[in-house]
């Protein structure tokens, strides 16, 4: 047997039926920008977050962005996010105008790790951009006490913890196809309860509305109507992800790998650390798995970023050459699951 990393097939002809109608009602409507389908979409979304305010945009890349100037960041500005995230976060902060500064992580959760962010806030320091990073909640607690004694925004990038993040200030969620919730292409919203924030947000998505100026990145129509149809999918799926995790923890605590730690998860993915993580790979690879690397290189060891690199980013940079991501998402059989053990205890 081989299994795939990821089989979005599989979702689609789960709702076919379901995104069929959505889509006949988006053209026998045929509106196509704004209207009744983009609001109840983020009317439901900001409600499945338990926040007040849910702005619809073009792409989780643009969420981030839109979600910093709508809190009041902008060129001059440094945002501190984690050293081993991908890059659209710092494409994000980078597009809001502001300047993006490098902090480590906790070895265990891969999150920001709240002594390495303190040391790198600076008089310039405007925001902290925790990254939820596989669907892991980030310890917010300590990040909160930061921002509260130096005056900072707290802007989420939760593009990978749908279903899990208690939005604190302002979040950024993607619904990139492949995430947790995704759209049937590009996507994201800006998701808060402070109504000036959403406010301007809402500006800013839609050339600045005369008092700034900004682009345009709207939510289409379209996808929001096919985003309201599996958001109602999502608290199963997030369920079945962590069943599958849960299993994967069970079978895998006897081998010396690393695994997730336990706790409140989207589990967007299931990364597992090995000193040994490329001969792991091509073990499984052999074996008819399919797995990712998520991601393997800290965001200062690609070259349009470099100038981002500082002393004391260590974890992140162990973890690039340590992590592996093995197939995990809502439709994967339990059969596939056990070819996966199988093959990751086989060595
Ligand atoms: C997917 C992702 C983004 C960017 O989202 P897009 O919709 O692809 O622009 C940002 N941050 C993280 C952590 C992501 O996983």
């Amino acid at each position: 047997m081989t299994v795939p990393f990821l089989d979005l097939r599989r979702e689609t002809e789960e709702l076919r039926s379901e995104l069929r109608a959505a889509l006949e009602a988006t053209l026998d409507e045929s509106r196509f920008v704004h209207g009744e389908a983009v609001a109840a979409f983020e009317r439901g979304f900001a409600e499945f977050c338990g926040a007040r305010h849910c702005v619809g945009v073009g792409s989780g890349t643009d969420a981030l962005a839109i979600a910093l100037r709508a809190a009041g960041v902008g060129p001059g500005d440094e945002v501190i996010t984690a050293a081993n995230t991908c890059i659209p976060t710092v494409a994000g902060i980078s597009a809001s105008g502001a300047t993006p500064v490098l902090a480590d992580v906790d070895r265990h959760s891969l999150t920001l790790d709240a002594s390495s962010v303190a040391d790198a806030i600076s008089p310039r320091t405007r925001a902290l951009m925790p990254v939820h990073l596989y669907g892991r909640r980030v310890e917010l607690g300590p990040l909160v006490t930061l921002a509260h004694e130096n005056g900072l925004r707290i802007v989420e990038d939760a593009a990978q913890a749908h279903g899990v993040v208690d939005v604190v200030d302002v979040a950024a969620f993607s619904f990139y196809p492949t995430k947790n919730l995704g759209a049937l292409g590009d996507a994201g919203a800006i998701v808060t309860s402070d109504a000036d924030t959403a406010e301007r947000a809402r500006l800013l998505r839609e050339y600045g509305g005369g008092t700034e100026r900004a682009g345009q990145s709207r939510l289409d129509t379209v996808q929001a109507a096919v985003l309201s149809v599996k958001l109602s999918h999502v608290p199963r799926w997030n369920a079945r992800r962590r069943e599958l995790a849960a299993h994967y923890s069970d079978a895998l605590g006897g081998t010396p790998l690393g695994l997730p730690p336990e706790g409140p998860q989207a589990h967007h993915l299931y990364v597992v650390r090995s000193g040994e993580r490329d001969a792991l790979r091509r073990r499984l690879s052999e074996r008819g798995v399919e797995t990712l690397v998520h991601y393997d290189r800290a965001v200062h060891h690609h070259s349009a970023w470099a100038e981002l690199a500082r002393p004391g980013l260590d974890e992140s940079e162990r973890a690039a050459a340590e992590v592996l991501s093995l197939p995990l998402y809502p439709q994967l059989t339990d059969d596939e699951a056990e070819t996966v053990i199988e093959a990751v205890l086989s060595g």
